[in-house]
């Protein structure tokens, strides 16, 4: 009730949640109240949180941030959102978002912009905003995003919350409305590292529903949290620290490393060289898999239908040039485009062979290294409105979009701030390396 007042008096200004469950939302802190009373207490028992509206959940509007899902009613729970109902977690409401994950500050929502809390006139961030702008509110202790080239560490370093994308596989994506499927990871975002432990521990695994998912154990992340960072092996990856970072956000990077050493870390250069290439290949590989995607809003199934359409072709054209917005429609003709005969070649084949040589560079630097790390982002949050070109907003996701290239994992943790406005630290693993960057970015906190 306290945080639901308190979405009531803060949200119309920020306005990070679409959707507020309210009844649901009583009823799930009921159930929580009771397993209490029985004694059955997990962690996460009775816990808020808000969840993006990305993820499908049974009998509640599920919007993906787009008017071609405006009106549209899950009919079930993604995997993640039961498992966490399973967990005994009460969700408050649905996340604003950039429209189908598309976007790096929250401006692409059909349901409006979202203000950064710590500072009006600034984004939050994209695409999961919402849910980054919720957790710094104090809305919500807790809220999940997806990250397909950046949108839940983005978004957790302009808002100055803690934001961990798992690797590939280690999360079920059933369920949830997918933008590019060989991307597109769900995790928790949290004000720390060990809330985002407890979160992971509920929500990772395999499940049978999403073949891309792992079959392999999850540990207790919230294990290896205490451990000591004597001896751990930090690369600072060149390419992370050139042309293009902002002089202050590199100074509050270097400030955080050096907590590091004091706790014992080695630290040493390391070079990721393709590192230039991973927004070319992102925004062929992404745009071709959403066009794909995407196809199945035609206005026949689900989603927005055009008025009185005159034939087929008619209503499938309608629907989709009134359900989908600018950017969206920017995505589709850029994916529609490489894919096509003649191109294909080109770029999506060439754009997976550079995929490979990305990968590769993080599996080289890890025969070195135990972590990397840098900024998460090369500036603090820009202004809302500020940032009108596409192409400049693509390159605002330079140091986090080779990362969902190659399936790694990576978390954000607030390292300070410059001019008022929170930035963060990116600690980036090997593949399952997610309870060592917990348990790094926890002993930084
Ligand atoms: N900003 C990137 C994009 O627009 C990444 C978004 C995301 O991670 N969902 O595609």
């Amino acid at each position: 009730d306290h945080l639901l007042a308190r979405i009531e008096r803060l949200d119309g200004d920020l306005n990070s949640l679409i959707t507020v469950t309210s009844d649901q939302a009583r009823t799930a802190a009921d159930a929580a109240d009771a397993a209490r009373s029985r004694g059955e207490t997990g962690p996460l028992t009775g816990l808020p949180l808000a969840i993006k509206d990305l993820f499908c959940t049974e009998g509640v509007r599920t919007t993906a941030g787009s008017r071609m899902l405006g009106d549209f009613v899950a009919p079930y729970d993604a995997t993640v959102v039961a498992k966490l109902k399973a967990s005994g977690t009460v969700s408050l409401g649905k996340a604003n978002m950039d429209e189908f994950a598309m976007g790096s500050s929250n401006e692409n929502s059909h349901f409006g912009a979202v203000k950064n809390p710590w500072d009006q006139n600034a984004v939050p961030g994209g695409s999961s905003g919402g849910s980054a702008a919720a957790v710094a509110a104090g809305l919500v202790p807790a809220a999940m995003g997806t990250d397909t080239g950046g949108s839940i560490r983005q978004p957790a370093a302009f808002c100055g919350i803690t934001g961990l994308k798992p690797t590939y596989g280690r999360v079920s994506r059933y369920g949830i409305i997918a933008y590019a499927s060989s991307l597109d990871q769900a995790g928790p975002m949290a004000r720390t590292a060990e809330d985002c432990a407890l979160l992971l521990n509920a929500i990772a695994g395999h499940d049978p529903r999403d073949s891309t998912s792992v079959s392999r154990g999850v540990p207790n992340y919230t294990e290896e949290l205490a451990a000591p960072l004597a001896g751990l092996k930090i690369g600072l990856p060149r390419e992370y620290f050139g042309d293009g970072l902002d002089p202050a956000v590199e100074a509050a990077t270097r400030d955080a490393i050096k907590v590091f050493e004091s706790l014992g870390a080695s630290v040493r250069e390391v070079s990721l060289p393709h590192t230039h290439y991973a927004i070319p290949a992102y925004y062929v590989i992404a745009p071709a898999e959403a066009s794909s995607n995407l196809s199945r809003y035609d206005g026949v199934r689900f989603g927005h239908r055009c008025e009185a359409p005159s034939d087929l072709i008619d209503l499938y054209k309608r629907s989709r040039a009134e359900g989908f917005g600018e950017e969206v429609k920017r995505r589709i003709l850029i994916g529609t485009h490489t894919l096509s005969e003649g191109f294909f070649d080109a770029y999506y084949t060439k754009a997976q062979q550079v995929r490979r040589l990305i990968r590769q560079d993080f599996l080289d630097a890890f025969e070195e290294v135990d972590v990397l790390m840098g900024p998460t982002s090369p500036t603090p949050a820009f202004d809302l409105g500020a940032n009108k070109d596409p192409v400049s907003m693509y390159l605002q996701d330079i140091y986090t979009i080779a990362v969902n290239l190659a399936g790694i994992p990576g978390i954000s943790v607030p390292a300070g701030f410059v001019s008022g406005r929170p930035v963060g630290l990116q600690i980036l693993g090997t593949h399952f390396a997610e309870a060592r960057l917990l348990n790094v970015a926890h002993q930084f906190q």
